[in-house]
């Protein structure tokens, strides 16, 4: 519909036309109020459009989607004559509540974006696109999809109804039940639930689940990655077969994100599970939200509005007065700070334990093979190309002959980081980015993660013709390599990014582990995390220490939490738990967060890192934002901050608890050919930390308005890594 064309006559509420406030996506800042007043067509009625309504309105030479938005007050309303109408209005729809919307405001807020670009950005992209026509038949549609995904057929329910049994629940385990009566009791609140991988959290999920649905409430569900979802879907769908279920994630069609969305949004849907995304899904009967493996860092998102889905979570939790179940092995330390009582702690969560394996089944052991020793007994030849010590070569040799699986977690992909030329020195740099190009053998390329760019590996040295050039340290493909040498009868099969690029062969390729085809598994960390592999007793972390000495100072926390994820792979089967054994290859045997993890003691692992933390005025004790820039050369870059930093000061009042640091180049200072910089805020208080961003960055947003040196720029609050 063309807007102009179109003269509709103002609707009268008394005789007065009614002003409609819409809130549209347009840039932070950009000098435009966000929430733009337009007449309600008179075909409408009387009555004002209720807040949340999806609209369409004209927006200079377009028409964009908005929604209607919080009347303000009357006093600076632009006349009557000046306004134009609503092109469209879609009905058909039931508004966003009030929860959705105060939590996309809070979000806008709190992440420093405008709240328009946020709600266009977290609402499918199709609702955008649709008219009120085509919105119309996606709802029927709906209806038609759902009755027929129902997995019973229609006597078979009638069937189930008047049985009197219910389906037959496996038996909890005491902690379990116990873990349960205390969530009974809590109806609302934030709940860490800590329990070690194996002890049967997702029972815990299931049952306070049916609780939730048994009120006639919704259930969200977030996991990090979408390849957890399936696996939990499965479970979930097995456990609740009449009631329905979506997903929201990232690999869904447009079409396929459309119809999920509206189906928790008119209440058609009672199971909602999802990424992080799926944070913002609107849910008009939520009831229960649970963050699965909330320490992951995929909760994160990292671009546009940065926001953390599973903090975003506890505030949508307060803010609608319903119970939020966080679980985890290895939980954030923020997290686990939150639920540590005081005075320790801030004791702001309730923390419910789980510390046994479902089935008697024990931890796997877990063995620091020392390198050090080993050099020291038969020298540092012994070690020399060889991807793994002959002990646990050894080991992989029994699971082998007794038919048992092992994996191998190696974070790195690729045959090797970086190809050396011994005669000159040159090595595989990228000209884009200030990184190694990988060495990948099997396509013989020199590629760059970090923008792609990809040549045929040379002949001979580029800078001196050297034709001996040399890959230099280890990658997942090289490994693979150098096992099946030593391992001919092994079947070994590799996952990792490059394994796994076409859609669904991350499936075919766990399908082949668990149906036995695969005897030593090689993997990064993508293996690591929720698959469970029944017939695994060894796990070994071939190359952990790289991570020990990260400049990033939430390292050993994320190291850990992949070791202890990954040990967890081992012994899922009871029966095998007893010889299941977790390996770490390593130089530095006496670290303690390797102590740590030998005696399965996250809680002693914790309270080492706060100690360090707080010594440091580190998070969870302080608050960060991280100011980047990007432009074609570093001195723009820094240039920008520089400045940034002068307003900023300026700004700060006498006093004030809250500190600046320096601008420096970012830790990846170049990619693709664009230099970053970054500058770090802190400040003990985070409302000191808001109440500043609020007023120095649309400032710095005037002040820069006609630069052009600099690309881009932005704030990442409570960033993940410095
Ligand atoms: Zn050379
Ligand atoms: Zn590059």
């Amino acid at each position: 519909m063309d807007p102009t064309q179109a003269p509709i006559s103002p609707a009268n509420e008394g005789g007065a036309p009614i002003h409609v406030p819409v809130l549209v996506a347009l840039p932070r800042h950009s000098g435009v109020e966000e929430v733009l007043d337009y007449l309600q067509p008179a075909e409408l009625g009387p009555r004002r459009l209720a807040p949340g309504t999806l609209v369409r309105v004209p927006l200079g030479r377009r028409v964009v989607t908005g929604l209607v938005w919080q009347s303000t007050t009357d006093a600076n309303r632009p006349p009557v004559s000046e306004l134009r109408s609503l092109a469209e209005v879609l009905p058909q729809l039931p508004p966003l509540q009030d929860a959705w919307r105060s939590l996309l405001q809070f979000a806008a807020g709190y992440y420093q974006r405008a709240p328009g670009e946020l709600a266009m950005a977290v609402l499918p992209a199709q609702l955008k696109e649709l008219d009120g026509i085509q919105l119309q038949r996606r709802l029927k549609k709906l209806d038609r999809s759902l009755s027929a995904s129902n997995p019973l057929p229609a006597h078979a329910v009638v069937q189930a109804e008047s049985a009197d049994a219910p389906p037959a629940l496996p038996a909890l385990s005491p902690q379990q039940a116990q873990v349960l009566e205390e969530l009974n009791r809590s109806p609302s609140g934030t709940c860490l639930l800590h329990g070690v991988t194996g002890s049967g959290k997702t029972e815990v999920y299931l049952r306070a689940a049916e609780a939730a649905l048994s009120r006639g409430q919704q259930v969200l569900v977030l996991v990090p990655e979408i390849n957890l979802t399936p696996q939990l879907e499965a479970r979930f769908a097995a456990r609740f077969p009449r009631q329905r279920m979506v997903s929201l994630h990232s690999g869904l069609t447009p079409p396929q994100r459309l119809q999920n969305w509206l189906a928790a949004h008119t209440g058609r849907a009672e199971l909602l599970l999802g990424t992080r995304m799926a944070v913002f899904a609107s849910l008009p009967r939520l009831g229960l939200i649970v963050v699965d493996e909330e320490h992951d860092p995929s909760y994160k998102q990292q671009e546009g509005a940065r926001y953390s889905a599973r903090d975003l979570a506890v505030y949508r939790g307060r803010l609608e007065s319903l119970p939020v179940l966080l679980g985890s092995a290895t939980p954030s330390l923020e997290t686990w700070l939150n639920a540590t009582p005081a005075p320790a702690g801030l004791g702001r969560y309730q923390r419910l334990a789980m510390s046994q394996r479902i089935g008697d089944g024990a931890l796997p052991r877990v063995r620091l093979l020392d390198l050090e020793r080993y050099c020291a007994q038969h020298g540092r030849q012994a070690l020399r190309d060889k991807p793994v010590a002959p002990a646990l070569l050894q080991a992989l040799r029994d699971r082998l002959e007794r038919g048992e699986q092992s994996l191998l977690l190696l974070n790195r992909r690729g045959y090797a980081p970086v190809l050396h030329c011994p005669s000159c020195g040159w090595k595989s740099g990228c000209p884009h980015c200030s990184a190694w190009r990988v060495f990948h053998k099997l396509d013989r390329s020199l590629r760059c993660h970090h923008c792609g760019f990809s040549e045929r590996v040379p002949l001979r040295c580029p800078q001196c013709g050297d034709p001996d050039i040399q890959p230099v340290g280890r990658g997942t493909e090289r490994l693979e390599e150098q096992l099946s040498a030593l391992l001919p009868e092994a079947r070994i099969g590799r996952i990792d990014a490059d394994t796994t690029r076409t859609r669904g062969s991350l499936e075919t390729q766990l399908a082949a582990v668990h149906e036995g085809a695969v005897d030593v598994l090689i993997g990064t960390q993508m293996v690591a995390k929720g698959h469970d592999f029944r017939r695994m007793t060894l796990v070994a972390a071939v190359n952990a220490d790289s991570a020990l000495f990260s400049s990033d100072f939430r390292a050993p926390e994320r190291l850990f939490a992949l070791l202890m994820q990954a040990a967890g792979r081992a012994g899922r089967d009871a029966r095998q738990a007893a010889r299941s054994e977790m390996w770490i290859q390593t130089w530095h045997a006496a670290h303690p967060l390797y102590l740590a993890l030998q005696a399965h003691d996250y809680e002693a692992f914790a309270r080492s890192q706060l100690l360090e933390r707080r010594a440091a005025g580190l998070p969870p004790y302080t608050c960060l934002a991280l100011l980047r820039s990007e432009a074609r050369d570093q001195a723009a870059a820094l240039g920008f901050l520089q400045k940034a930093a002068m307003q900023a000061r300026a700004l700060l009042p006498q006093g004030i608890e809250l500190q600046l640091y320096p601008p420096v180049p970012a830790a990846l200072q170049r990619v693709a050919n664009v230099e970053r910089a970054q500058m770090l805020i802190e400040s003990p208080h985070r409302a000191v930390l808001q109440r500043f961003l609020a007023v120095w960055l649309p400032r710095l947003q005037e002040g820069n308005a006609g630069e052009t040196r600099v690309l881009r720029w932005a704030v990442d609050v409570d960033p993940q890594s410095i």
